[in-house]
């Protein structure tokens, strides 16, 4: 990763979220001179551990954890400027220092109270399951063009005049779903009052800071949040995050030429999940699905929701490679499966006596699909020492080698336990 051919590098989540990117982030970022959050928002929970200390972050890059690496959060992102500075100041109470190396894209749009209310009160967001940040009233209101942006915050009058068309929107939007609460305009003004000062003297044109570093031959890397199958494009259409997350994306929300994009690794457990309603295809049994939970401690960073467990499905992740164009795969939490009798990947959907080996849009489709599963034996022994692909069980590495041949992309990397050091592909440091 970043030698002189691949400088600006794309990471994305290649199945539902939660595959680990945090980790694989954070010791790319370490050779990284850029790391820029293209998309979503505080929903996004990146737990990262670092010796004894464990780190959850929610919408601040985890290069942050490195001395001299430079974060952004891009205009694809909606911020919600309280918890960024509540984050900052946790990061600067754990001794981090983030003076002068944390940016945020002036056209970014603001998560104000309002749509967190919006968020909280609509039932049809409890259906999907959103985890009521307000993330995606944020982007509905980016898209219906009543967006506050942070460059407005520059212009207190028309910051006010913004606020109140957004209010009144979502003061109707209240009234509609049967809710007694509204908006106060004047409590959100004096928040952004309280904030403005502290946002603005981070803010500035992030594509363009990018471009500049990109030219004197920084080496950059763009982290997705979310996962591939959530992209609201790409993804299980409606049970979806409301953003771009795949490597599309990434050039649209941080403010770059997709030309520039040299190299796109996917995150793939070693296994599936997903948490919140919606199709898996892979899911396993009540007490199979219960081991692996527990086994890999399947439980959202920002929600604390369990997540549901499945078999490697090899049609989501070849799909993913497909639409993200994947240059390589980084396997994650192989540790996981360490001790099982056998393992199954899923090669294949039958639906309605049809063989489906792509990736259907349907839902119905999805729903109704039963996968065709490849059985392989077991390892039964600790893959956690592991530092180089030699150094695995034979039938770790056929495993690996079955997933690598199915979908398509060259695995780069694997990792086996939370720690740093616990990583096949590159020398870390613990
Ligand atoms: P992200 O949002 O994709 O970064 O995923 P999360 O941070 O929600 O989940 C990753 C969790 O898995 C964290 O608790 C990590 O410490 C843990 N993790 C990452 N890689 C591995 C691994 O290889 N093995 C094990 N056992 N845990 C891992």
């Amino acid at each position: 990763m970043f030698d002189s051919a691949k400088r600006t590098v794309v990471v994305v989540g290649a199945q539902w979220g939660d595959e680990g990117k945090g980790k694989l982030v954070d010791v790319l970022a370490e050779r990284a001179d850029w790391v820029v959050r293209y998309q979503g928002g505080a929903n996004a929970g990146h737990t990262v551990q670092i010796g004894d200390v464990s780190f959850v972050l929610h919408q601040i890059p985890s290069g942050i954890l490195h001395r001299g690496v430079r974060c952004a959060i891009g205009n694809g992102v909606v911020l919600d400027p309280e918890t960024l500075f509540t984050e900052v100041d946790e990061l600067v109470r754990d001794g981090v220092d983030v003076e002068g190396r944390l940016y945020v894209s002036d056209r970014a749009h603001l998560v104000l109270p309002y749509h967190k209310l919006v968020d909280k009160e609509s039932s049809a967001n409890k259906e999907i399951g959103t985890t009521g940040r307000g993330i995606g009233p944020a982007y509905e209101d980016k898209v219906g063009r009543r967006g506050v942006r942070v460059l407005d915050l520059r212009h207190p009058s028309r910051l006010r005049a913004l606020v109140e068309r957004a209010a009144e929107h979502a003061d109707a939007q209240l009234a509609r779903f049967g809710s007694a609460r509204r908006v106060d305009v004047g409590l959100v003004m004096d928040a952004l009052e309280r904030v403005g000062p502290r946002l603005l003297a981070i803010a500035e044109d992030v594509g363009l800071s990018i471009h500049r570093a990109r030219v004197s031959g920084a080496a950059i890397l763009l982290e997705g949040a979310q996962g591939s199958l959530l992209d609201v494009d790409h993804g299980t259409y409606p049970f979806v995050t409301s953003s771009n997350t795949t490597s599309g994306g990434a050039a649209i929300g941080a403010g770059v030429a997709p030309t520039t994009i040299d190299a796109v690794l996917g995150v793939v457990k070693a296994y599936t999940t997903r948490v919140g309603a919606g199709p898996l295809p892979t899911e396993l049994d009540e007490a199979l699905g219960e081991r692996i939970r527990r086994l890999g401690n399947e439980f959202g960073a920002t929600t604390g929701r369990p997540r549901r467990c499945g078999w490697f499905d090899a049609v989501v992740v070849r799909y993913a490679v497909r639409i993200n164009g994947l240059s390589g795969l980084a396997v994650t939490k192989l540790d996981v499966l360490d001790t099982l009798d056998r393992v199954a990947i899923c090669t294949g959907y039958e639906v309605d006596g049809d063989t489906l080996a792509d990736f259907p849009g349907d839902l119905e489709a999805l729903e109704r699909a039963s996968p065709r599963y490849e059985w392989l034996d077991g390892w039964r022994e600790s893959t956690a020492e592991a530092r180089r692909l030699e150094d695995l069980p034979p039938r770790a590495r056929a495993y690996l080698d079955r997933i690598e041949a199915l979908v398509g992309a060259p695995i780069e990397f694997v990792s086996v336990g939370t720690r740093r050091d616990q990583i096949i592909g590159l020398d870390v440091a613990v």
